[in-house]
């Protein structure tokens, strides 16, 4: 983050939605690579901690109801999203039958490699990438000759190894009272928090420079107190 956090938030904002481009622009002393090799989840939890510093520990989220077609609101808490996350995100070793299987976390290169593919693809495409070890019987195997239950237990592991990379949600709809399944999506939240008070900052910047003709590096300089004082005083 920028020493002047107005500067940091406009540079956040300018980031755009994507997680790891937010997250350079929050962290722009971390190294690059560093950031792209964390752990999906653990990458989304830095995100939510960015966010609880800048607004607060309540996330708003709002879901739309696949029953009635009405949008059900849900608060969701930084805090308790953060204490589902381990200290440090750990590979998996499974045994399932005859196959053993290690694998890492996805992390956004591999992300970014799928980007593209279609939902089936993207899945074999994803165990090629994170799976480091795959034996049948003690003999070394290929990943995409895997039966469906043991993909499904190295999601499972995956998923419980590092939480946050599928934040799961379970809403109660007020309308019609139906359980809506949503997937939290932390960027995305990240984003639009940034992108509003972006837009609130920038109006008083523009309201400003009407007003008096100040330069907007000037404006920004100013502290929150003293740009409402000249903005009351504009009126
Ligand atoms: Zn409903």
């Amino acid at each position: 983050m920028s020493t002047n956090p107005v500067e940091g938030l406009l540079a956040l904002w300018e980031a755009g939605t994507n997680p790891l481009a937010l997250l350079r622009a929050a962290e722009p002393g971390a190294g690059d690579d560093g950031l792209a090799r964390l752990p999906v989840g653990a990458r989304d939890g830095k995100l939510i901690a960015h966010q609880r510093r800048l607004f607060g520990p309540a996330i708003e989220a709002t879901v739309p109801c696949a029953e009635c077609g009405e949008t059900a609101e849900v608060t969701l808490d930084a805090d308790s999203l953060l204490a589902m996350a381990p200290e440090e995100v750990a590979p998996i070793a499974i045994t399932s039958g005859a196959w053993r299987i290690e694998a890492r976390p996805a992390d956004s290169h591999d992300m970014a490699a799928l980007a593209m593919k279609e939902p089936e693809a993207a899945e074999r495409a994803l165990l090629a990438r994170v799976v480091t070890l795959c034996t049948r019987d003690g003999a070394p195997a290929d990943p995409a000759n895997l039966p469906p239950e043991v993909v499904a237990a190295i999601e499972d592991a995956l998923e419980a190894a590092d939480p946050l990379a599928a934040i799961t949600l379970l809403v109660a709809c007020p309308h019609c009272g139906a359980s809506i399944p949503a997937l939290h999506d932390p960027a995305h939240h990240f984003a639009r928090s940034v992108a509003a008070e972006a837009r609130r900052l920038l109006a008083e910047v523009a309201a400003l420079a009407r007003a008096y003709g100040w330069r907007e590096a000037d404006i920004l300089a100013m502290t929150p107190q003293r740009r409402a004082a000249y903005l009351e005083l504009a009126a």
